[in-house]
């Protein structure tokens, strides 16, 4: 029998064999690998599109939930804030509420370029000289959000941010997950399930990446993208179809959370401080 076995692009394992034709569960991480994703450059090629006018006020709204949890773990006004994987700009958009200093790193060109003369962007990775500016005492908070799962190697893709940084850091780490009711719904034909995710996660995952890079939970929990809110019929067939996790949900979710959030649990979020 072929002896070949798979490598988890998360933990770096070879945890996966060949008897797996789409995908495995790596007993390390806990991550769902998919065997059939390729590793891209996103200098080159597989960027977002970028997004209309009602995209554009779905994702302002869903960065402005993601603040509603990170504001609640920093308390300094001169900190700067840190998007990895910017996108088209709307959680630098939002965190001009909230911060002084913003940055922001996007590989993709015509993402680059239709928000490089609206905020300070990088079309590179970071780079400490990049925050030379600030005080080691202020805090730097940093989103990694919807960047880990087309990363081989995560662990190292933050390691080399945040091993830098003198300052007090927070992280807000957000990923989809394989455990939450859309994969379980559609499986490989979840519209997340596709060539440019080298793995969708679990809880256990991430909590793997935050003990492997010695930083302390702060919080986590569940998070639905805000435009998926919006289909009622289904939100009512779930409710039904499952009320004991309807009413479980409903007392594990967190103050502000959305109760969407905890039914769907399509992804989940951590929040990690040095
Ligand atoms: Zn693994």
């Amino acid at each position: 029998m072929n002896k070949k076995f798979y490598k988890c692009p998360v933990c770096l394992k070879f945890n996966g064999t060949c008897r797996e034709a789409i995908s495995f569960v790596c007993k390390s991480c806990k991550a769902l690998v998919n065997i059939k994703a390729k590793k891209h450059n996103y200098y080159i090629h597989g960027e977002q599109d970028l997004p209309d006018k009602y995209k554009k006020i779905m994702r302002l709204k869903n960065s402005q939930s993601r603040f509603d949890i990170i504001k609640n773990f920093y308390n300094d006004k001169e900190s700067c804030f840190i998007d990895i994987g910017c996108g088209s700009g709307e959680m630098l958009e939002i965190a001009k509420k909230y911060f002084k200093n913003i940055i922001g790193y996007e590989h993709g060109k015509i993402l680059f370029n239709s928000i490089k003369f609206k905020h300070t962007v990088y079309n590179r990775n970071f780079n400490i000289k990049d925050i030379n500016n600030l005080n080691d005492k202020n805090v730097i908070v940093i989103s990694i959000c919807h960047v880990l799962e087309h990363n081989f190697n995560p662990i190292n893709l933050i390691y080399k941010i945040i091993s830098k940084i003198k300052s007090p850091v927070v992280l807000y780490i957000e990923v989809p997950l394989y455990t939450g009711h859309s994969f379980k719904k559609y499986q490989y034909n979840y519209k997340l399930w596709y060539e440019q995710h080298l793995a969708l996660y679990s809880m256990k995952t991430l909590e793997f990446i935050s003990k492997k890079l010695k930083l302390k939970i702060v919080n986590s929990g569940y998070r639905v993208f805000y435009s998926d809110n919006l289909n009622k019929k289904e939100i009512i067939k779930l409710i039904f179809t499952n009320s004991w996790g309807f009413i479980k949900s409903f007392f594990e979710r967190k103050n502000k959370s959305n109760i969407l959030d905890y039914i769907k649990k399509d992804y989940g979020y951590i929040l990690l401080k040095n």
